[in-house]
């Protein structure tokens, strides 16, 4: 764990006339000068909401900028900021049909300090029935966009105490309020007064963008996670932060190599976007947040980078994409790389739901042909989300020809010649 200084440079690409070749612009030496910033203990491992996020927030931006790419329509800088509320219930008072209800009988997701609510209150209701698959309504219910109370009937007593565990996840600003109450019977009135303690994170995607020249409104969006899992209170030896080289400082100095190789080309008939997300490894909230930001309608790919410094199953030149089969941007991708001796792989791994565990996922959702390129042996990866997750351990020069071969392959989706098909939604899970 060496302790690096910041090198903020702007050699090499930054003025002058720009080499179009594509082996000037994506080179070891830039993807290494990224790379371990990124790595470096001074990030403090870039847990979302921490002091070492924000700073590697602020050197992509500035990457960003030196690299002449401008900020979304409207924005005066880089950032996407947004605010994520970890809740606890501190007191309440609660009756169902006029009897009072034990605490533990209601479970609360609400970024909300005082919550009031009668049956009058306009709550959308429903109804976990003995018998149920509880499990998947629940986890439809967490996505709603309306205020739910969710009666859940008392066979589920046993699961009940365990979905307490949604309680302390993070809730956007902006979310609807879900209640889940433990009951027999669905009650005609009832009455909750809940006072809750919310403790507020600030976090922000970092995004960029290149207009298209003749079909600006079609977006193509590149993109990796910037923050990772901070400082373990379980050291090991001397070292206790989780430098996340490959996890996923690796897809983000992919996405800042990008950025700069088609600003330098600046040729691209369709915008492009790119992102790197805060909050991928709490749960996704970044590309959430990311995501409703934009008309999916007008979104024609994504291309989420996670992972992408060791050597895939196949070994050296050669990448896997999520999802392979749920559209044809992969046929188009390998087309693009014909004469290479790149070679992009489905994703063999099918069996750990990668699709639907990165960024890529929210969009998807939305029928985005939007997929996951990484190179991670999920199977026997040896340092995922570990301590040793270092830079040593990343194969610099395979990073670099992923890092064209996922330039080289975008090609005729960017220049607008290939539209890839659309994910068909009802076959998600
Ligand atoms: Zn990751």
């Amino acid at each position: 764990m060496k302790h690096l200084t910041l090198l903020f440079s702007f050699i090499a690409i930054c003025g002058g006339s720009f080499a179009q070749s594509i082996d000037k612009i994506i080179n070891k030496n830039e993807v290494e000068r990224i790379e371990k910033v990124l790595s470096d203990d001074a990030m403090e491992g870039r847990a979302a909401g921490t002091n070492g996020a924000d700073k590697a927030s602020v050197f992509i931006a500035g990457e960003f900028k030196s690299a002449g790419l401008k900020p979304e329509k409207g924005k005066a800088d880089y950032f996407q900021r947004f605010s994520m509320f970890t809740t606890q219930v501190v007191s309440s008072d609660l009756t169902l049909n006029n009897n009072k209800l034990e605490a533990d009988k209601i479970i609360v997701i609400s970024p909300a300090k005082q919550l009031n609510i009668t049956e009058k209150s306009g709550y959308k209701t429903a109804r976990i029935k003995a018998g149920d698959d509880a499990r998947s309504i629940i986890f439809k219910y967490l996505s709603a966009e309306e205020n739910y109370i969710v009666w859940v009937d008392t066979s589920f007593y046993k699961l009940f105490p365990r979905l307490s565990r949604l309680k302390s996840m993070p809730v956007f600003e902006q979310r609807s309020n879900l209640i889940f109450v433990l009951t027999s019977d669905v009650p005609d009135t009832y009455s909750f007064t809940i006072s809750q303690d919310a403790k507020e994170q600030k976090m922000k995607n970092v995004v960029a963008v290149l207009p298209g020249k003749s079909k600006p409104n079609e977006y193509v969006i590149f993109s990796g996670h910037y923050d990772h899992l901070g400082i373990t209170n379980q050291p090991q030896g001397i070292d206790s932060i989780y430098n996340g080289a490959n996890d996923d400082a690796a897809g983000t100095t992919a996405v800042l190599m990008l950025s700069k190789y088609f600003k330098a080309l600046n040729n691209n008939e369709r915008t492009l976007v790119f992102a790197a997300f805060d909050a991928e490894e709490i749960g996704g909230f970044g590309s959430q947040y990311f995501s409703k930001q934009f008309n999916p309608n007008q979104v024609v790919g994504m291309f989420n980078i996670e992972m992408i410094g060791t050597e895939s199953k196949w070994g050296k030149n050669s990448a896997y994409i999520t999802g392979y089969e749920k559209t044809d941007m992969g046929k188009i991708l390998e087309k693009n790389l014909t004469g290479t001796n790149f070679k992009f792989y489905p994703d063999p791994y099918t069996d750990q739901d990668l699709f639907y565990r990165s960024d890529n996922a929210t969009l998807a959702r939305l029928g985005v042909p939007a997929h996951t390129i990484s190179t991670s042996k999920m199977d026997v990866e040896p340092n995922y989300h570990k301590l040793s997750d270092e830079i040593g351990t990343l194969d610099m020069d395979n990073m670099v020809e992923i890092i064209k071969a996922i330039a080289l392959s975008s090609k005729t989706i960017i220049q607008g010649k290939d539209t890839p098909s659309r994910v068909n939604t009802a076959d998600l899970q």
